[in-house]
């Protein structure tokens, strides 16, 4: 497995073999990699015959107080999983490599990025999509392989590619969680234990959600419940708990075949997402 920070270096090495007939599966991270990270490169393996994963803690895509320094640097650990999990290269760029002084453009989807997260962190989705896009020229993927566990990221990757005419196949790969539920995050390890005790009501929110769905009730009654559930947490911040359109975002509220319920809320200072497609019985 090769290890390059220079963008240029690996995007003419990459380049090459994409002439020489290689199909390239991407797989962008910010590293502190887990077993959710690597279902993505194992994906990626299945998918095409030359493996690359970016590992690039991206300022941009962080708001002013939030954990850009504190966020978990592990690259060595990180490498040594990458290459178990099949990875033939990994781009590691520094900062200076990836945004000159100088730099002046920003990648921006309109709509989909309003809501939600977009709502709660109103920088954060440029960053992503400025990143992604710059990933994009640099590793000219045949296809890139992101998470369910952040949905809404992954709607405003297709759109960008869409309007921009990318030409990647982008694959939507299911959340990987602990036993007892909990999704994989690297933001997990700022919980204490009671904290990761607490934060359990997210996905058995999600996983009430999912029964009261195939119980036919209605979406705007699953959204309430799951905000009761959550807000009645001791030490659990309700951020928004919606049921909504899996392709536009916008809230369900009408009988419907599926949809995707989303929560995001703060376990102490460490702020979690997560989610779930909804199936409804059908109509007669
Ligand atoms: P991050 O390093 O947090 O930016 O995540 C990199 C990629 O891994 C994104 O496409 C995430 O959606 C994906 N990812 C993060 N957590 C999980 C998980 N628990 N299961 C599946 N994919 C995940």
């Amino acid at each position: 497995m090769q290890v390059i920070s220079s963008p240029e270096q690996v995007q003419s090495f990459l380049l090459r073999q994409k002439q020489n007939g290689q199909t390239i599966g991407v797989v962008p991270t910010m590293g502190a990699l887990h077993q959710g990270h690597l279902s993505l490169v194992q994906r990626a393996r299945q998918e095409s015959t030359l493996v690359v994963a970016t590992i690039f803690v991206n300022p941009t895509q962080f708001g002013p107080g939030e954990d850009f320094e504190q966020y978990p640097r592990t690259l060595q650990d990180d490498l040594q999983q990458c290459e178990q999990a099949g990875a033939d290269l990994v781009f590691t760029p520094k900062t200076d490599e990836m945004y000159g002084a100088d730099a002046q453009t920003f990648v921006r989807v309109t709509e989909l990025t309003q809501r939600l997260e977009g709502a709660h962190r109103p920088t954060h989705f440029e960053g992503v999509t400025t990143i992604v896009a710059k990933l994009f020229n640099i590793t000219v993927p045949t296809i890139a392989c992101f998470g369910q566990k952040d949905y809404q990221q992954q709607l405003i990757i297709r759109q960008m590619v869409k309007d921009l005419n990318f030409g990647v196949k982008i694959v939507t790969c299911p959340i990987i969680r602990e036993a007892d539920g909990l999704a994989l995050s690297s933001r997990n390890r700022y919980l204490s234990e009671t904290e990761r005790n607490r934060a359990l009501v997210l996905n058995r929110a999600l996983r009430n959600a999912g029964q009261q769905a195939e119980g036919g009730v209605s979406p705007a009654q699953i959204a309430v419940e799951m905000q009761r559930r959550i807000h009645d947490e001791e030490g659990v911040e309700l951020e928004y708990a919606v049921v909504a359109d899996e392709r536009t975002l916008q809230p369900v509220c009408e009988d419907t075949d599926s949809a995707v319920a989303l929560v995001a809320a703060r376990v102490g200072k460490t702020r979690l997402i997560d989610n779930a497609i909804l199936r409804f019985p059908s109509t007669p």
